[in-house]
């Protein structure tokens, strides 16, 4: 069927597009209502039909390919490979439900997963889909004081760790910062249960309240649990993602919605089916590894691969390796993983047979073409950008080479997917921008199945941070577009303090709370520079209340290291004597960032202090108090 006929059917009439995509999904009562709107920007997709993500990403493949794998975990770091049909998957899921249950979580009960790219984190998070308990994964990279910080948000039932990661033959122990973590919380959760891989042997114990996971499966060994059935709009997890304050968001998805967008998208974008293999080199605490490390490629019955470990180790070969030995249809990676093989020799590109590979998607950063182009001429494969957010939980512009392949633009993460009303607008006025013209990218409500529902706990945060921007009701992405005459989208970067580290979102509000714990600080600026590998890094330009600015700038980094994780340390800390603000005492950011990025610091008109601008400039050709 051709895109644009598909398209539009999803927009004119969405309650029979997405009642005949409900069909991809096994449903224990059928929806009563495809689209309840009655609350906008609210909305109830499939309402009242019942269903559950476990089953539908195990149980329901059980008879046509039970012997089939269903997830490869690969780690080049512990060297361990693990193949894992569906029958096992089935097993060890029942096995790990049996186990929430015996540890008193139940349904609509939380329960944060705390690990790294290992076969027992898909297992925890299918466990807490099959009995209902909502699942919030938290990021491996990050340290204590952001897990704290998810912790009292979601209050959960059980945290479930690994003993440690690793990471270029480095252990990095996971089990102290869950300690630290439990400590900061008001509200730790009563148990922790880890995983252990031997990797940390010395990994504490507290007596009470953590539970050793190979003892409790052995009493669980053979164990079966019914599925719990959901109202498709329960929630089935959280995934927190940073915002404009140093609070993060508690993304929250349903349950129907999402399995049917996913089931979606698995054959019309990514063009993967049953029997079919995929891989996806995200982490399963980002949104890509939920939806196609986990529930996408399950819920069609494909072969998902999990990989443990970085781009370049054994060698620069090893994603190719993989998939010439697993067959892999679609790749899906980041652009900042292809800029790091980018730094190695060309030739590993062509060591492995990939007659298999049929597609490269890149997603979470603008894809720049010099890298777009080095990969498609190394492997010789149609690349395909494309655009979501941790909100959308699938793309919301890409092209769709499972149903009707239109041409690559370089630069384009290309066409609206199914369901998608996009606009680009004038910020200030709210009118549509014409073809070619800067404007902000929206979705009209409702919102398609699969994007957030709300954010956990907190509808007037919801509403307020994405709904409250235009006169009219529409959702911002906060990202600024451009559209051209064919209708390809074209991404400029965010309206909001958000920046993207290798594809990593961090919160600049949150990177400078942490530098402001440091005593010696009296206010700090973060700002995301350009950076020819990760897109963008934290720069810190901050005043301080006393002390020596060579001490007080490591101290800020060590601190964000700590308390946030290595992803968000800041590249270069400068300290300087005030910073720019407006004169109503706003941060300018922007004039912080041109300058930075050696640019024009644009209109200042509004400076309080044009000494402050004289200063940075000063602080730039100096050089950093660290780092750099
Ligand atoms: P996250 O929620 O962490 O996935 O970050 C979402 C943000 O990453 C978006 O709002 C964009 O700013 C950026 N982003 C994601 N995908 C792309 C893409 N294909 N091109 C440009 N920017 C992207």
């Amino acid at each position: 069927m051709r895109y644009e006929a598909f398209h539009q059917r999803s927009i004119d009439d969405p309650e029979g597009f997405w009642a005949e995509q409900a069909r991809a999904i096994d449903w224990h009562t059928p929806p009563q209502k495809i689209l309840d709107y009655r609350d906008p920007p609210f909305r109830r997709w499939f309402s009242g039909g019942t269903t559950n993500l476990c089953h539908n990403a195990v149980d329901r493949h059980l008879d046509a390919r039970g012997e089939q794998l269903a997830l490869v975990a690969i780690s080049s770091e512990t060297g361990v490979t693990r193949e894992i049909s569906y029958r096992e998957l089935f097993d060890e899921v029942n096995v790990f439900a049996s186990m929430l249950k015996s540890l008193d979580v139940g349904r609509g009960d939380r329960v944060v997963i705390y690990m790294p790219n290992m076969a027992e984190a898909v297992f925890a998070m299918l466990a807490c889909a099959r009995i209902g308990a909502v699942h919030s994964v938290v990021f491996g990279g990050f340290a204590s004081h952001n897990l704290a910080l998810r912790i009292d948000d979601a209050r959960p039932k059980l945290l479930i760790c690994a003993d440690a990661g690793m990471r270029g033959g480095k252990v990095i122990a996971y089990k102290p910062l869950v300690d630290a973590a439990c400590t900061e919380a008001q509200h730790p959760p009563p148990h922790v249960l880890m995983v252990s891989r031997g990797l940390d042997p010395d990994a504490s114990r507290v007596e009470g309240r953590d539970v050793d996971y190979d003892a409790l499966r052995a009493a669980h060994a053979g164990a079966r649990v019914e599925v719990e059935w959901l109202e498709s709009n329960e929630p089935s997890y959280l995934l927190y993602t940073s915002g404009t304050t140093g609070k993060p968001k508690g993304v929250q998805r349903d349950v129907g919605g999402y399995a049917v967008a996913l089931a979606l998208s698995m054959w019309s974008i990514y063009d993967v089916r049953a029997g079919q293999v995929m891989f996806s080199t995200s982490d399963v605490g980002w949104a890509v590894g939920h939806s196609y490390n986990v529930y996408g490629p399950l819920i069609v019955g494909a072969t998902s691969i999990l990989y443990e470990g970085l781009p370049t180790n054994p060698d620069p070969g090893v994603w190719w390796s993989i998939c010439e030995k697993y067959g892999v249809r679609t790749m899906f990676s980041s652009p900042t993983g292809i800029r790091v093989l980018k730094k190695q020799d060309a030739a590993w590109l062509k060591k492995h047979d990939l007659s298999q590979l049929q597609w490269l998607f890149l997603a979470g950063e603008p894809l720049d073409e010099p890298t777009a182009h080095w990969i498609t001429d190394g492997i010789g494969k149609t690349i395909i950008d494309n655009y979501w957010q941790t909100e959308t939980g699938w793309p919301v512009l890409s092209l769709m080479p499972g149903l009707d392949m239109k041409p690559v633009k370089f630069g384009s993460p290309g066409l609206p997917a199914p369901g998608y009303r996009l606009r680009v607008i004038d910020d200030v006025s709210g009118a549509d921008v014409g073809a070619g013209e800067k404007g902000v990218l929206v979705i009209e409500p409702p919102l398609p199945p699969g994007c957030l529902t709300t954010v956990w706990g907190d509808d007037a945060r919801f509403m307020q941070s994405y709904f409250s921007h235009f006169k009219e009701l529409l959702y911002s992405s906060l990202d600024w577009a451009i559209r051209d005459e064919d209708g390809y989208t074209f991404i400029l970067g965010r309206t909001d303090d958000v920046i993207n580290v290798a594809g990593h979102r961090l919160g600049t509000r949150e990177i400078e709370e942490s530098c402001s714990t440091h005593p010696s600080v009296a206010e700090a600026a973060v700002i995301g520079v350009h950076d020819a590998l990760k897109g963008q890094v934290p720069v810190v330009f901050a005043t301080l209340r006393e002390g020596d600015a060579a001490a007080a700038a490591e101290g800020m980094r060590a601190r964000v290291v700590e308390q946030l994780g290595a992803v968000a340390r800041p590249a270069r800390v400068y300290v300087v004597g005030a910073l720019p603000k407006t004169r109503s005492g706003k941060l300018l950011r922007r004039s912080l960032q041109a300058l930075a990025e050696q640019r024009d610091p644009g209109d200042l008109s509004t400076l309080d202090d044009p000494g402050a601008l004289d200063e940075v400039r000063r602080a730039l050709e100096r050089g950093a108090d660290s780092g750099g």
